[in-house]
């Protein structure tokens, strides 16, 4: 990817470094908040969940690295990463900001103000308005602050799910970026709404189709970082498809040692994450982004 020349954003918050929950880990901020918990019903459901996916995906090499090292953008290149990985943070600076600048077209055309998202770059655990969250559940959007946490070892977990370089990094990024938009558009209010009316294999299915529509929001994005600023590279494209297929569900519970179950995907499988980016990246068009539309009833 042709970065390096991007401009850098203003809205990158740096708390690596800050401890989340006191240093722990994932499951030592889970025993902190078990007190909390356990006052009430809902509580015991929310730590038996949260235990429960501790002991699926806590110790995993999943989501997570395996020996901390430092980490370079370039996955084919010599990387000339500064100590704690600086480089990596100055190349999501840049992504970020080339996602404002298209967001903030895409949205001024539609007759409306783009309010970009601020990133939080955190290591180990982080406080969010949504909560105590370890890195083991990987990069995540909060609606309610309107933010975008990143842990930069998820480049190494890119790798390891056999999704390297730089632009696999970006795809995750901008598809962070597509839950602001969708935020900012009121959909994820709507499906929130209608998820909460839903059993539970509807609901899945709602997820699924949200994830989906932010996948189609990173294309929309790499299509003008592409004609616009030709920050695409021969085999960028390639990448970011890899890593759209690498964290389909179908994958992802294949690595897991699990069975393949489709009631049970909240992110679309391999292909449908694929199919959706480019769909995206094609177009350069949100209204082909109509995951809701597309697979309202049953189908791809
Ligand atoms: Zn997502």
């Amino acid at each position: 990817m042709r970065w390096r020349q991007g401009r850098r954003s203003s809205n990158v918050e740096d708390r690596r470094g800050e401890s989340g929950g006191g240093g722990m880990g994932g499951l030592g901020n889970l025993l902190a908040l078990a007190p909390l918990l356990l006052r009430s019903k809902k509580g015991w459901l929310i730590l038996a969940a949260l235990a429960a996916f501790y002991l699926f995906f806590g110790d995993s090499q999943l989501f997570r690295g395996g020996a901390p090292q430092p980490a370079s953008v370039d996955s084919g290149q010599a990387g000339q990463a500064g100590a704690g990985g600086d480089e990596v943070a100055d190349f999501v600076s840049v992504v970020l900001a080339d996602t404002e600048d298209t967001w903030g077209q895409l949205f001024q055309a539609a007759g409306s103000e783009y309010i970009p998202p601020r990133l939080v770059l955190y290591s180990d655990a982080v406080r969010s308005a949504c909560g105590l969250n370890s890195a083991a559940v990987g990069p995540f959007y909060c609606p309610t602050d309107s933010k975008v946490y990143l842990d930069l070892s998820f480049l190494n977990d890119l790798k390891q799910l056999g999704a390297p370089g730089d632009f696999a990094f970006a795809y995750v990024i901008a598809h962070e970026v597509g839950h602001h938009v969708q935020n900012q558009m009121g959909i994820s209010q709507k499906v929130q709404q209608a998820r909460a009316q839903s059993d539970k294999i509807t609901a899945n299915r709602l997820s699924v189709m949200l994830e989906l529509q932010a996948d189609c929001f990173a294309g929309v994005w790499a299509f003008y970082a592409h004609r616009d600023r030709q920050m695409l590279e021969p085999g960028d494209l390639e990448e970011g498809l890899a890593a759209a297929a690498a964290v389909g569900d179908d994958r992802l519970q294949q690595r897991s040692g699990r069975a393949v179950s489709p009631d049970a995907f909240t992110h679309g499988s391999a292909e449908q994450r694929a199919y959706w980016f480019t769909r995206g990246f094609k177009s350069g068009d949100v209204n082909q982004c109509n995951t809701f539309a597309a697979l309202g009833g049953r189908g791809r």
